[in-house]
């Protein structure tokens, strides 16, 4: 089978045993469930959807609609190793909302979600289609920007930084002012760990140097 089918089938941590299970019913059913000839075509794009959208739901996050944590553990390994193996940049950036336990005990929880989907989005429309977007934790994030140089990386994560600033956050009525601290780093690691901590390193520089900053 080929890189991506097997790359596709890494996504979902299902159990050999299982999915053997899994694969026996499913030839089962096809061998045994009457299709009518002329309904065969319908069936097999039903099967199809189904399987798309639970696939989409695997890889995403119910709140934010973004990649979620366990698409970024298995995408950051693939593209730490393609930029090692084909000497592409690759820089990382982890991105936490500054105070934001302050926001939640301040407006509530419902709040909270409503900045945690606004910032998703900002982000989200921040980066280029080959930069990939995940919520990495609660109120973290992780873009992954390939090809990218830190020195290119700047700009979009300062932009970024100034566009949260600058946001309207209005919930029922009342402005909330949020701001965003940002640690990046370029792979120039042995391992995916010291690559992934190099970053966390710089974000925790940013929070302890006044928040709201971007640190590289
Ligand atoms: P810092 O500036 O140091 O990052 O402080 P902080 O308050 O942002 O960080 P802390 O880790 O103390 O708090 C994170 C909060 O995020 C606590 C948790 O309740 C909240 N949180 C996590 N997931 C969700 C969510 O899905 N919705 C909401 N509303 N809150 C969430
Ligand atoms: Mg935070
Ligand atoms: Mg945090």
């Amino acid at each position: 089978m080929s890189d991506d089918f097997d790359s596709l089938m890494n996504d979902f941590d299902i159990p050999d045993e299982v999915m053997e299970k899994i694969q026996k019913n499913i030839e089962e059913i096809i061998t045994n469930f009457p299709v009518p000839e002329d309904n065969k075509l319908d069936v097999i794009k039903k099967i199809n959807f189904m399987y798309s959208h639970t696939r989409h739901l695997s890889l995403t996050d119910g709140l934010t609609g973004l990649y979620n944590r366990r698409h970024f553990d298995n995408t950051v390994e693939r593209e730490f190793l393609r930029s090692k193996r084909y000497g592409g940049d690759l820089t990382i950036a982890i991105i936490d909302i500054d105070f934001f336990k302050k926001i939640n005990d301040t407006y509530g929880h419902l709040c909270g979600d409503y900045v945690l989907k606004e910032v998703a989005y900002l982000i989200m429309d921040n980066f280029r289609k080959t930069d990939l977007v995940f919520r990495y934790g609660g109120e973290e994030f992780v873009a992954l920007l390939t090809e990218t140089t830190l020195e290119s990386a700047k700009i979009p994560l300062e932009r970024l930084r100034k566009t949260i600033e600058k946001y309207q956050f209005v919930y029922e009525g009342t402005q909330i002012n949020v701001t965003i601290s940002i640690g990046a780093a370029l792979n120039t690691f042995e391992t995916v760990n010291e690559f992934l901590s190099s970053a966390d390193k710089a974000l925790y520089a940013a929070k302890n140097s006044g928040r709201n900053k971007l640190i590289i």
